[in-house]
């Protein structure tokens, strides 16, 4: 049996939303800014495993994402059943952005499972946030924290999955 559900990746630009995504669902990545032009979905099924449904199809929903919050924004959520919050390790603001997309995706969706992705940790020389304070926002979102690479591909299959996880386990 397969299940199909929608999730958004949600973060402020060039926090490497795209990237991660091309790097999960076509393991390829680009040093260039993959300009996001409306709104793009992308299409992953996962293996579950043993007692779950035996596969679920993320229907990942990107977008350029430095909209206020907006019909537009509002519409982009609706439906969705979990969110990936991304933010860069490498600009601290981007890790604070990160409450308010979560309140604006709750009150679309309440009670939606979220994870937290703190992107580009190859760049551990330019890293601006420590573990702390982004474990600190993570238990505000109350979201799982993973530390990914979209450039290596470290830990985006784990986050993907986990996010798949949290929303078939919900049913
Ligand atoms: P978006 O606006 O959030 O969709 O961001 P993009 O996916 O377009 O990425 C913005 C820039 O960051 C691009 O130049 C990417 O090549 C780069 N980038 C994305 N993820 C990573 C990463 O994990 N490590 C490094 N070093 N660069 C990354
Ligand atoms: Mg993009």
């Amino acid at each position: 049996m397969n299940q199909i559900a929608k999730v958004c990746l949600i973060g402020d630009f060039a926090v490497g939303k795209t990237s991660l995504i091309r790097r999960f669902t076509e393991s390829r990545f680009s040093e260039s800014y993959l300009s996001t032009i409306g709104i793009r979905v992308s299409r992953k099924i996962l293996q579950m495993p043993d007692a779950y449904p035996s596969t679920l199809t993320l229907m990942i929903w990107d977008t350029a994402g430095s909209e206020p919050f907006t019909t537009i924004v509002r519409s982009y959520y609706r439906g969705a059943r979990g969110a990936a919050l991304v933010c860069d390790i490498t600009r601290a603001e981007t890790v604070t952005a990160l409450l308010r997309y979560a309140e604006e995706f709750h009150a679309v969706n309440p009670d939606v499972p979220l994870i937290m992705i703190a992107n580009k940790i190859d760049l551990r020389s330019e890293r601006m946030v420590s573990d702390e304070q982004l474990g600190e926002i993570a238990a505000m979102l109350d979201a799982p924290l993973f530390f990914t690479s979209a450039r290596t591909g470290e830990n985006v299959e784990e986050a993907f999955r986990a996010l798949g996880l949290s929303i078939i386990v919900k049913e």
